[in-house]
Protein backbone atom coordinates (compact mmCIF):
# COMPACT_ATOMS: atom_id res chain seq x y z
CA UNK A 1 0.00 0.00 0.00
CA UNK A 2 1.29 3.51 -0.91
CA UNK A 3 2.62 5.07 2.58
CA UNK A 4 0.44 8.32 0.89
CA UNK A 5 -2.33 6.02 1.55
CA UNK A 6 -1.58 5.19 4.97
CA UNK A 7 -0.59 8.81 5.46
CA UNK A 8 -3.95 9.92 4.68
CA UNK A 9 -5.45 7.05 6.64
CA UNK A 10 -3.62 8.13 9.45
CA UNK A 11 -4.64 11.77 9.17
CA UNK A 12 -8.12 10.76 8.85
CA UNK A 13 -7.48 8.56 12.13
CA UNK A 14 -6.43 11.31 13.76
CA UNK A 15 -8.96 13.67 13.10
CA UNK A 16 -11.45 10.97 13.94
CA UNK A 17 -9.59 10.32 17.54
CA UNK A 18 -9.77 13.99 17.98
CA UNK A 19 -13.30 14.05 16.89
CA UNK A 20 -13.85 11.36 19.36
CA UNK A 21 -12.03 13.12 22.63
CA UNK A 22 -13.60 16.33 21.86
CA UNK A 23 -17.28 15.09 22.17
CA UNK A 24 -16.35 13.10 24.75
CA UNK A 25 -14.73 16.47 26.54
CA UNK A 26 -18.43 17.97 25.09
CA UNK A 27 -20.45 15.38 27.17
CA UNK A 28 -18.29 15.71 30.25
CA UNK A 29 -18.73 19.01 30.20
CA UNK A 30 -22.26 18.81 29.99
CA UNK A 31 -22.92 16.09 32.51
CA UNK A 32 -20.97 18.35 34.77
CA UNK A 33 -23.23 22.03 34.04
CA UNK A 34 -26.06 19.82 34.25
CA UNK A 35 -24.90 17.92 37.79
CA UNK A 36 -24.07 21.31 38.83
CA UNK A 37 -27.62 23.37 37.34
CA UNK A 38 -29.46 20.79 39.22
CA UNK A 39 -27.95 20.93 42.24
CA UNK A 40 -28.68 24.75 41.99
CA UNK A 41 -32.13 23.97 40.77
CA UNK A 42 -33.07 22.02 44.02
CA UNK A 43 -31.22 24.21 46.57
CA UNK A 44 -33.47 27.06 45.34
CA UNK A 45 -36.35 24.74 45.10
CA UNK A 46 -35.73 24.37 48.99
CA UNK A 47 -35.13 28.06 49.67
CA UNK A 48 -37.97 28.50 47.34
CA UNK A 49 -40.75 26.36 49.26
CA UNK A 50 -39.11 27.89 53.27
CA UNK A 51 -40.15 31.85 51.53
CA UNK A 52 -43.38 30.04 50.71
CA UNK A 53 -44.40 28.66 54.00
CA UNK A 54 -42.70 32.29 55.54
CA UNK A 55 -45.03 34.19 53.32
CA UNK A 56 -47.94 32.00 54.44
CA UNK A 57 -47.09 32.29 58.34
CA UNK A 58 -46.83 36.10 57.25
CA UNK A 59 -50.26 36.91 55.93
CA UNK A 60 -51.63 34.50 58.97
CA UNK A 61 -50.12 36.98 61.32
CA UNK A 62 -50.63 40.14 59.28
CA UNK A 63 -54.74 39.65 58.48
CA UNK A 64 -55.10 38.16 62.64
CA UNK A 65 -52.91 41.68 63.95
CA UNK A 66 -55.54 43.37 61.34
CA UNK A 67 -58.91 41.89 62.81
CA UNK A 68 -57.20 43.20 65.95
CA UNK A 69 -56.77 46.25 65.17
CA UNK A 70 -60.09 46.59 63.45
CA UNK A 71 -61.67 45.40 66.59
CA UNK A 72 -59.42 48.12 68.57
CA UNK A 73 -60.72 51.18 65.71
CA UNK A 74 -63.98 49.67 66.64
CA UNK A 75 -63.48 50.37 69.97
CA UNK A 76 -62.31 53.64 69.82
CA UNK A 77 -65.30 54.77 67.63
CA UNK A 78 -67.32 53.18 70.06
CA UNK A 79 -65.72 55.36 73.17
CA UNK A 80 -63.80 58.20 71.76
CA UNK A 81 -60.86 59.69 73.67
CA UNK A 82 -63.32 61.72 75.35
CA UNK A 83 -64.98 59.20 76.84
CA UNK A 84 -61.49 58.09 78.91
CA UNK A 85 -60.94 61.91 79.68
CA UNK A 86 -64.81 61.56 81.46
CA UNK A 87 -63.02 58.06 83.07
CA UNK A 88 -60.63 59.51 84.35
CA UNK A 89 -61.91 62.50 85.79
CA UNK A 90 -64.74 60.63 87.16
CA UNK A 91 -62.10 58.63 89.40
CA UNK A 92 -63.58 59.50 93.43
CA UNK A 93 -59.89 60.76 93.96
CA UNK A 94 -56.30 60.90 92.47
CA UNK A 95 -54.83 57.67 92.97
CA UNK A 96 -57.66 55.88 91.63
CA UNK A 97 -57.17 59.07 88.84
CA UNK A 98 -53.78 58.19 88.76
CA UNK A 99 -54.12 54.48 88.18
CA UNK A 100 -56.72 55.37 85.40
CA UNK A 101 -54.63 57.32 83.52
CA UNK A 102 -52.19 54.92 84.21
CA UNK A 103 -54.28 51.95 82.12
CA UNK A 104 -55.51 55.05 79.79
CA UNK A 105 -51.59 54.60 78.31
CA UNK A 106 -51.30 51.14 78.74
CA UNK A 107 -54.18 50.86 76.47
CA UNK A 108 -52.69 53.45 74.15
CA UNK A 109 -49.03 52.08 74.51
CA UNK A 110 -50.59 48.37 73.55
CA UNK A 111 -52.18 49.84 70.60
CA UNK A 112 -49.34 51.30 69.53
CA UNK A 113 -47.38 47.83 69.40
CA UNK A 114 -50.07 46.14 68.09
CA UNK A 115 -49.69 48.87 65.11
CA UNK A 116 -45.84 48.78 65.04
CA UNK A 117 -45.85 45.35 64.84
CA UNK A 118 -48.48 44.76 62.50
CA UNK A 119 -46.19 47.20 60.22
CA UNK A 120 -42.82 45.38 60.69
CA UNK A 121 -45.36 42.04 60.07
CA UNK A 122 -46.52 43.95 56.40
CA UNK A 123 -42.47 44.96 55.25
CA UNK A 124 -41.55 41.35 56.19
CA UNK A 125 -43.89 40.01 54.15
CA UNK A 126 -43.63 42.46 51.70
CA UNK A 127 -39.68 41.83 51.26
CA UNK A 128 -40.31 38.04 51.53
CA UNK A 129 -43.14 38.08 48.22
CA UNK A 130 -39.82 40.19 46.86
CA UNK A 131 -37.17 37.14 47.15
CA UNK A 132 -40.45 34.45 46.04
CA UNK A 133 -40.64 36.23 43.03
CA UNK A 134 -36.68 36.49 42.41
CA UNK A 135 -36.80 32.95 43.91
CA UNK A 136 -39.32 32.06 41.27
CA UNK A 137 -37.94 33.90 38.39
CA UNK A 138 -34.16 31.65 39.36
CA UNK A 139 -35.92 28.90 38.72
CA UNK A 140 -37.38 29.09 35.79
CA UNK A 141 -33.90 30.60 33.83
CA UNK A 142 -32.59 27.15 35.83
CA UNK A 143 -34.80 25.53 33.71
CA UNK A 144 -34.11 26.96 30.53
CA UNK A 145 -30.38 26.51 31.16
CA UNK A 146 -31.16 22.74 32.27
CA UNK A 147 -32.91 22.06 29.26
CA UNK A 148 -30.22 23.68 27.08
CA UNK A 149 -27.78 21.46 28.48
CA UNK A 150 -29.86 18.59 28.34
CA UNK A 151 -30.04 19.13 24.77
CA UNK A 152 -26.02 19.65 24.39
CA UNK A 153 -25.38 16.47 25.96
CA UNK A 154 -27.71 14.65 23.79
CA UNK A 155 -26.06 16.36 20.59
CA UNK A 156 -22.48 15.65 21.80
CA UNK A 157 -23.82 11.84 22.46
CA UNK A 158 -25.28 11.47 19.29
CA UNK A 159 -22.64 12.89 17.46
CA UNK A 160 -20.12 10.28 19.26
CA UNK A 161 -22.05 7.73 18.10
CA UNK A 162 -21.96 9.05 14.31
CA UNK A 163 -18.09 8.80 15.17
CA UNK A 164 -17.86 5.38 16.31
CA UNK A 165 -20.03 4.45 13.28
CA UNK A 166 -17.66 5.87 11.18
CA UNK A 167 -14.48 4.34 13.05
CA UNK A 168 -16.06 1.07 12.82
CA UNK A 169 -16.98 1.77 9.19
CA UNK A 170 -13.37 2.22 8.42
CA UNK A 171 -11.73 -0.11 10.40
CA UNK A 172 -14.15 -2.38 8.14
CA UNK A 173 -12.12 -1.08 5.11
CA UNK A 174 -9.26 -1.69 6.09
CA UNK A 175 -9.53 -5.19 7.05
CA UNK A 176 -10.93 -5.46 3.61
CA UNK A 177 -7.94 -4.44 2.17
CA UNK A 178 -5.84 -6.10 3.95
CA UNK A 179 -8.07 -8.81 3.09
CA UNK A 180 -7.46 -8.09 -0.33
CA UNK A 181 -4.05 -7.34 -0.13
CA UNK A 182 -3.16 -10.45 1.55
CA UNK A 183 -5.23 -13.10 -0.50
CA UNK A 184 -3.68 -11.49 -4.19
CA UNK A 185 -0.35 -12.29 -2.90
CA UNK A 186 -1.28 -15.37 -2.12
CA UNK A 187 -2.23 -16.20 -5.48
CA UNK A 188 0.47 -14.80 -6.69
CA UNK A 189 2.65 -16.73 -4.99
CA UNK A 190 0.59 -19.84 -5.94
CA UNK A 191 1.20 -18.49 -9.94
CA UNK A 192 4.72 -18.26 -9.23
CA UNK A 193 5.46 -21.68 -7.63
CA UNK A 194 3.26 -23.51 -10.65
CA UNK A 195 5.13 -21.55 -13.17
CA UNK A 196 8.39 -22.28 -11.66
CA UNK A 197 8.40 -25.57 -10.66
CA UNK A 198 6.66 -26.07 -14.55
CA UNK A 199 9.96 -24.89 -16.12
CA UNK A 200 12.04 -27.01 -14.13
CA UNK A 201 11.29 -29.63 -16.55
CA UNK A 202 10.93 -27.25 -19.29
CA UNK A 203 14.39 -25.11 -21.40
CA UNK A 204 13.99 -21.53 -20.39
CA UNK A 205 14.00 -19.11 -23.57
CA UNK A 206 16.65 -16.79 -21.85
CA UNK A 207 19.83 -17.66 -19.04
CA UNK A 208 18.45 -17.50 -15.56
CA UNK A 209 19.50 -14.06 -13.74
CA UNK A 210 22.51 -14.12 -12.44
CA UNK A 211 23.68 -10.16 -11.88
CA UNK A 212 22.15 -7.33 -9.97
CA UNK A 213 17.93 -5.87 -10.79
CA UNK A 214 18.70 -2.10 -11.56
CA UNK A 215 15.57 0.28 -10.06
CA UNK A 216 12.93 -0.18 -12.30
CA UNK A 217 11.74 4.23 -12.29
CA UNK A 218 13.61 6.30 -10.50
CA UNK A 219 12.26 8.32 -7.24
CA UNK A 220 11.99 7.70 -3.68
CA UNK A 221 11.11 4.63 -1.33
CA UNK A 222 8.08 6.12 0.31
CA UNK A 223 7.06 2.96 1.93
CA UNK A 224 9.97 -0.46 2.77
CA UNK A 225 9.42 -3.84 2.84
CA UNK A 226 8.05 -5.83 6.06
CA UNK A 227 5.69 -5.07 8.86
CA UNK A 228 3.37 -2.00 10.02
CA UNK A 229 1.14 -1.60 12.61
CA UNK A 230 -2.49 0.54 12.31
CA UNK A 231 -1.95 3.57 14.77
CA UNK A 232 -5.41 3.14 15.55
CA UNK A 233 -6.85 -0.58 14.91
CA UNK A 234 -3.35 -2.07 16.06
CA UNK A 235 -3.68 -4.07 13.13
CA UNK A 236 -0.15 -5.38 11.78
CA UNK A 237 -0.25 -5.89 8.23
CA UNK A 238 2.60 -6.97 5.77
CA UNK A 239 3.86 -4.61 2.94
CA UNK A 240 4.81 -7.47 0.49
CA UNK A 241 7.47 -4.89 -1.60
CA UNK A 242 8.45 -1.12 -1.68
CA UNK A 243 6.86 1.56 -3.06
CA UNK A 244 8.67 4.18 -5.22
CA UNK A 245 6.89 7.23 -5.52
CA UNK A 246 7.35 8.37 -9.26
CA UNK A 247 4.39 10.53 -11.47
CA UNK A 248 1.73 8.73 -13.61
CA UNK A 249 2.75 7.84 -16.97
CA UNK A 250 6.63 7.42 -15.94
CA UNK A 251 8.28 4.39 -17.51
CA UNK A 252 8.79 1.44 -15.61
CA UNK A 253 11.44 -0.49 -16.56
CA UNK A 254 12.29 -4.38 -16.20
CA UNK A 255 14.43 -4.42 -13.73
CA UNK A 256 16.56 -7.73 -15.36
CA UNK A 257 16.09 -9.77 -18.17
CA UNK A 258 13.27 -12.48 -18.60
CA UNK A 259 9.71 -13.83 -19.41
CA UNK A 260 6.68 -11.70 -18.87
CA UNK A 261 4.44 -14.41 -16.97
CA UNK A 262 1.74 -12.06 -15.95
CA UNK A 263 0.30 -8.55 -17.66
CA UNK A 264 -3.17 -7.74 -16.01
CA UNK A 265 -5.81 -6.68 -13.98
CA UNK A 266 -5.06 -8.27 -10.09
CA UNK A 267 -7.56 -6.37 -7.85
CA UNK A 268 -6.02 -4.37 -4.84
CA UNK A 269 -2.44 -4.20 -7.12
CA UNK A 270 -4.28 -2.84 -10.20
CA UNK A 271 -2.48 -3.02 -13.65
CA UNK A 272 -0.08 -5.86 -13.29
CA UNK A 273 3.29 -6.95 -14.65
CA UNK A 274 4.89 -9.88 -13.35
CA UNK A 275 8.62 -11.01 -14.86
CA UNK A 276 9.92 -14.18 -13.90
CA UNK A 277 13.77 -14.13 -14.22
CA UNK A 278 14.73 -17.91 -13.81
CA UNK A 279 16.38 -19.56 -10.43
CA UNK A 280 13.10 -19.06 -8.60
CA UNK A 281 13.37 -15.31 -9.18
CA UNK A 282 10.51 -12.99 -9.95
CA UNK A 283 9.77 -8.99 -10.17
CA UNK A 284 6.10 -7.69 -10.24
CA UNK A 285 5.35 -3.87 -10.97
CA UNK A 286 1.80 -3.03 -9.95
CA UNK A 287 -0.63 -0.10 -9.94
CA UNK A 288 0.47 0.84 -13.44
CA UNK A 289 -1.70 2.56 -15.86
CA UNK A 290 -1.05 0.99 -18.93
CA UNK A 291 0.81 -2.31 -19.46
CA UNK A 292 3.05 -2.28 -22.28
CA UNK A 293 4.32 -5.84 -22.75
CA UNK A 294 2.24 -9.13 -22.74
CA UNK A 295 2.38 -12.36 -21.21
CA UNK A 296 5.08 -14.67 -22.87
CA UNK A 297 6.93 -11.77 -23.68
CA UNK A 298 10.85 -12.07 -23.49
CA UNK A 299 11.88 -8.46 -22.09
CA UNK A 300 15.51 -6.78 -21.75
CA UNK A 301 16.95 -5.79 -18.60
CA UNK A 302 15.81 -1.78 -19.08
CA UNK A 303 13.43 -2.02 -21.23
CA UNK A 304 9.87 -0.06 -20.66
CA UNK A 305 7.39 -2.59 -19.65
CA UNK A 306 4.68 -0.15 -18.24
CA UNK A 307 3.61 3.31 -16.91
CA UNK A 308 3.35 4.03 -13.85
CA UNK A 309 -0.16 4.93 -12.58
CA UNK A 310 -2.75 5.03 -9.18
CA UNK A 311 -4.78 1.47 -10.08
CA UNK A 312 -6.01 -0.65 -7.55
CA UNK A 313 -5.72 0.21 -3.61
CA UNK A 314 -3.70 3.47 -4.51
CA UNK A 315 -4.49 6.88 -3.40
CA UNK A 316 -1.63 8.37 -5.48
CA UNK A 317 0.92 7.45 -8.28
CA UNK A 318 3.95 5.00 -6.95
CA UNK A 319 5.14 1.80 -8.22
CA UNK A 320 4.73 -0.92 -5.75
CA UNK A 321 7.80 -3.24 -6.54
CA UNK A 322 7.91 -7.02 -5.92
CA UNK A 323 10.42 -9.57 -5.87
CA UNK A 324 8.82 -13.12 -5.41
CA UNK A 325 11.80 -15.91 -4.67
CA UNK A 326 9.46 -19.39 -5.47
CA UNK A 327 6.72 -17.00 -5.03
CA UNK A 328 7.21 -15.79 -1.84
CA UNK A 329 7.66 -11.77 -1.00
CA UNK A 330 11.51 -11.14 -0.43
CA UNK A 331 12.81 -7.64 0.39
CA UNK A 332 14.10 -5.74 -3.03
CA UNK A 333 16.40 -3.46 -1.26
CA UNK A 334 18.37 -6.82 0.23
CA UNK A 335 18.30 -8.69 -3.13
CA UNK A 336 20.28 -5.81 -5.18
ZN1 LIG B 1 3.07 -1.02 -1.89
Amino acid sequence: MARRKVREMRRKERTLSEQLRETRERIARAKIRLASLNRKYSLVSRQLARTRSRVMQLRAKLSRHRSILAERLRQLYKHPPSDYVAFVMDAPDIEDAAIRTYAFQRIISHDEFLIETTQQAKEELEGQEAKLRYQQSQLASLREAIVEQTIELRDAESEQANLLRRVQTERETYERWLQEWEEESREIAALLRQLQSAQRNRPRPIPPWTGPFIRPVNGHIVSGFGYRVHPIFRRVKFHYGVDISSPSGTPIRAAADGVVVFSGWRRAYGKTVIVDHGNGLATLYAHCSRLLVSEGEVVKQGQVIALVGSTGLSTGPHLHFEVRHYGEPINPLAVR
